[in-house]
């Protein structure tokens, strides 16, 4: 099968076999397809699209071109948890205790910040000790032992889609369903997991700024997780403005902490516990949504969900006693406040303003090989929706650097839009799509 001919077919807007498409795959792995043929497939599936079945078949032979490891020797359903990113989304800390404190197994390959949004890997890097580059066996006994690890992806994992990224980062074709469905359900399904549930975000701060994009692309990874044999689920919720008041590793890792303590931002608290009670759901550990609610609820008032995240770090190395004393976690060294020019109500909060303030500082990266800085980043002081006085602060920078802060502190302004009259009030669920 020539590469050329592939190429050809779907230039000419036809679908692939499953045949094309492994031939594709094991060039890619093999690297015996040269970049220019693989780049050019890649634009042609922008361009072109791909129905269902091509998608659940370029997934399949993307987990296949490296291990699936099989988990069903670890009694229960094992259930992980997707989001699609945003600013402030600490969601993952929270939820992958409480779930497993309700019994659920929790297997969570997560990634690294990229642009804007950060990444649960470098949140937790910021607890000192901390071990995301658990090996598989480490993973499988974390698992046995906790119920549940959070780590990175290692090279085992779908090695093709690494080799894809890297290219589609460079060849303007990241934004395409098909291709971005394939790249997170691969990953997702090459660990093993029964069940899935996702979270794709949908506004201003996310991958997908509209709801027709938003629900597109939900429907395209249900598909695909249900084709490959993982139960999936998926919420689209609103990505306007940042989560929770912390955007940056380590004060987010001290919002998550407190969420568990029963302390957090209400609009954190009620996300993670609604998809933490869909994981208990498919997980078998409730009936009903409302059953698997009030369990996800009666973890977070209970403190279960807090010692199960304190186990966690200390089965994976870090240092548990940061979840009683957060001076243990890395600290800027200044703090500088930005205050609101009028008087009002905070019409609107940019999420990827502000997730840029908070890069500029270093609590991002641009390029995957960036360090971070884990103690930047800032607290908003004001939240959409909130009265404001001429002269009152809207969010307090936490930074390091002072050759940053100019340009940070001007996003970061700019991110607060105050209006005369107080702005409608949008829900945070948009829709639920996969549960019947
Ligand atoms: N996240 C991924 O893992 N892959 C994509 O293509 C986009 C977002």
């Amino acid at each position: 099968m020539r590469p050329v001919d592939i190429l050809r077919k779907k230039r000419d807007g036809h679908a692939l076999e499953p045949a094309e498409i492994d031939a594709f795959i094991h060039g890619v792995t093999t690297q015996t397809w040269p970049d220019y043929q693989i780049s050019a497939l890649l634009m042609a599936i922008v361009l072109n699209g791909m129905k269902a079945e091509e998608t659940a078949n370029l997934t399949r032979a993307m987990v296949y071109s490296g291990q699936k490891l099989d988990l069903s020797d670890l009694p229960g359903v094992k259930v992980d948890k997707h989001s699609t990113g945003g600013v402030g989304d600490k969601l993952s800390l929270i939820l992958a205790p409480l779930a497993a404190a309700c019994g659920v197994t929790v297997p969570m390959m997560s990634g690294r910040g990229l642009g804007h949004t950060g990444g649960t890997l470098d949140k937790l890097e910021s607890i000192p000790g901390f071990r995301v580059g658990l090996s598989l066996p480490e993973f499988r006994a974390a698992l046995e032992k906790v119920g549940c690890a959070l780590i990175g992806q290692t090279g085992e994992i779908a090695p093709a889609d690494k080799i894809l990224y890297a290219l589609r980062d460079v060849t303007a074709t990241v934004e395409s369903i098909p291709l971005i469905t394939a790249s997170i359900m691969s990953k997702k399904i090459a660990e093993g997991i029964d069940a899935l549930v996702l979270d794709v975000k949908c506004g201003r701060g996310a991958f997908m700024k509209n709801r027709t994009d938003a629900r597109k692309l939900a429907e395209s990874l249900v598909a695909t997780g249900n084709a490959n044999g993982v139960r999936t689920q998926a919420l689209i919720t609103a990505m306007e403005s940042p989560l929770g008041r912390a955007v940056g590793n380590a004060l987010e890792v001290i919002e998550s902490l407190e969420t568990l303590k029963g302390r957090g931002p209400s609009d954190v608290e009620a996300l993670s516990v609604a998809l933490a009670a869909r994981m208990v759901l498919v997980g078998g550990r409730a009936k009903s949504l409302g059953e698997a609610e009030t369990k996800v609820a009666e973890a977070l008032r209970s403190g279960q969900g807090l010692e199960k995240f304190r186990q966690i770090i200390a089965h994976q190395g870090g240092h548990p006693e940061v979840v009683d004393d957060y001076s243990r976690l890395p600290i800027a060294s200044k703090r500088a406040l930005v205050r609101s020019d009028s008087s009002g109500y905070v019409g609107s909060l940019n999420a990827e303003l502000l997730g840029r303030a908070t890069m500029v500082l270093g609590a991002g990266r641009d390029r995957v090989e960036d360090a971070v800085d884990h103690s930047v980043g800032a607290i908003l002081v004001k939240k959409v929706g909130d009265v404001v006085q001429e002269g009152e602060m809207l969010v307090e920078l936490h930074y390091n650097a002072a050759w940053a802060l100019d340009a940070a502190m001007a996003l970061a302004q700019q991110a607060f839009v105050v209006e005369e009259v107080p702005p409608p009030h949008y829900p945070q669920i948009l829709e639920s799509l996969g549960d019947n």
